[in-house]
């Protein structure tokens, strides 16, 4: 099939890259030249593991290119999916401003095209947005009838950044909510070589099964923090308790990972774009507010434990992993910014290391020391706060860390080999 991809982010590129790689044809549309040009030389603008390998393929075999055109992109294909960002406003609630506006260019263009044409929304949207805003403006724009002269369906998606490619080709399952069933099928035929469960539903239950899922994970986590805080004051390591918990086939081992806390562009938002919902249809969101809350005192504990050790004003703090997880070079709301906020405010001087994302990370801080190695960060630090479990920093040995002031590691994430570094403090454990 032909499909064209509105926004070329962690969820469009992956998706447009991993359709080609099942054979579709695709264009990739965004606003962001420099982006394009990019990705159209094979140079993937984000760090995904396979992603710019794929894509340079894909590019090699004619089936992927990308462009700020839209309007030729919707013209030459025969389905677009949407995936521009939904941030937070200010007061939590959902910005609908990337879909309203993307919504009513393609309504625009379908004005003018003939033929059938299904849109899709992949963006995380809350219930409701996909047929009072995008299919509206669709019809507003072009004058035609969703369900007669277009399709409408709306495809959440659960891929995890640091795993988008593998996730995308080897989903845990496919979620297409459709207005109607020509609209469904198309999808789904876009889907046919994907070897899952397609679970079709109407629109708004797709919707809210993606803030549903992400709302359920986010609390795993954070029940896990507040099991793993008490554990830390009994001397337990809450990873003993999750092993056993996680045996149950009800609880699975998955997302009882108790740390530093949860970020990235999907938790945070999502969770806090629910609770704004849920107020504004009058029901009460406790466990969800909760879910949040504890989240953010759990973020900066790594530096309450090190103020109960020393007064870090003046001192030396190297922060290993910036990234909000591994694999990844995205730090939206990743602990790490609040970390190294903090640390600056009570007079730390901070200097930090992460494989990937420390270009990300300049954009928050210019002025921190960035290292290039964990070891050129340790060196000569008082403290040493662990804050993403990158796979190397498991290689760490005493060595690595033997040219500290004082050897006064925190560790938020069970990132460090307790065989290979000794006296380490961990954060729930
Ligand atoms: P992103 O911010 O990385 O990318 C969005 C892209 O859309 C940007 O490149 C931006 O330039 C582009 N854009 C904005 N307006 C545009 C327009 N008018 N025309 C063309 N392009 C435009 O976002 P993301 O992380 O890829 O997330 C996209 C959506 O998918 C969000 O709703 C997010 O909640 C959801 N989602 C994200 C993830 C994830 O792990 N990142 C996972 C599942 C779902």
């Amino acid at each position: 099939m032909n499909v064209s991809i509105v926004g070329t982010g962690y969820v469009g590129l992956s998706t447009g890259v991993g359709f080609s790689v099942k054979g579709n044809k695709v264009i990739c549309v965004d606003i962001l030249e420099d982006k394009l040009n990019r990705i159209n030389r094979g140079d993937s603008p984000i760090y995904e593991p396979g992603l710019e390998e794929k894509l340079k393929d894909s590019l090699s075999r004619g089936l992927f290119k990308a462009t700020t055109d839209l309007e030729k992109a919707v013209m030459f294909t025969d389905v677009t999916f949407v995936s521009v960002g939904t941030p937070s406003k200010e007061d939590g609630s959902i910005d609908l401003k990337f879909i309203e506006e993307v919504s009513r260019q393609i309504g625009r263009i379908l004005k003018k095209k003939e033929g059938y044409h299904v849109v899709v929304v992949k963006s995380t949207v809350v219930p409701g947005t996909t047929e009072d805003v995008v299919l509206r403006n669709i019809e507003k724009e072009s004058g035609k009838k969703a369900g007669e002269h277009f399709g409408i369906c709306m495809n959440p998606e659960f891929l995890r950044e640091g795993r988008a490619m593998e996730d995308f080709l080897k989903p845990d399952r496919i979620v297409i909510g459709e207005l109607d069933k020509r609209s469904g099928d198309t999808v789904a035929k876009l889907y046919d070589n994907f070897d899952t469960k397609i679970l079709r539903t109407n629109i708004k239950v797709a919707e809210m099964i993606k803030y549903t899922a992400n709302s359920f994970l986010a609390t795993k986590i954070s029940f896990s923090n507040e099991i793993g805080n008490m554990c830390k004051k009994m001397g337990i390591d809450v990873y003993d308790v999750m092993a056993g918990v996680g045996l149950d086939k009800r609880i699975s081992p998955l997302f009882l990972w108790a740390g530093a806390g949860f970020g990235g562009s999907c938790f945070p938002k999502d969770v806090q774009a629910l609770v704004s919902k849920a107020k504004t249809l009058g029901t009460d969101p406790h466990l969800l507010e909760k879910t949040l809350s504890v989240n953010q005192r759990q973020k900066t504990m790594l530096v309450d434990m090190l103020e109960n050790r020393m007064d870090v004003k003046g001192k030396r703090v190297a922060v290993l992993g910036l990234a909000f997880k591994p694999g990844s070079d995205d730090v939206r709301e990743a602990p790490s910014i609040e970390i190294i906020r903090k640390l600056k405010e009570k007079g730390a001087s901070v200097v930090v290391y992460d494989p990937k994302a420390a270009g990300n990370m300049k954009m928050f801080f210019p002025n921190i020391a960035y290292a290039q190695t964990s070891r050129d960060a340790i060196n000569g630090a008082d403290a040493c706060l662990i804050v993403t479990e990158w796979s190397e920093f498991r290689n760490l040995t005493d060595y690595d860390f033997s040219k500290m002031k004082e050897k006064v590691i925190i560790e938020g994430r069970k990132a460090l080999d307790p065989n290979k570094v000794h006296g380490f403090e961990g954060i729930c454990w």
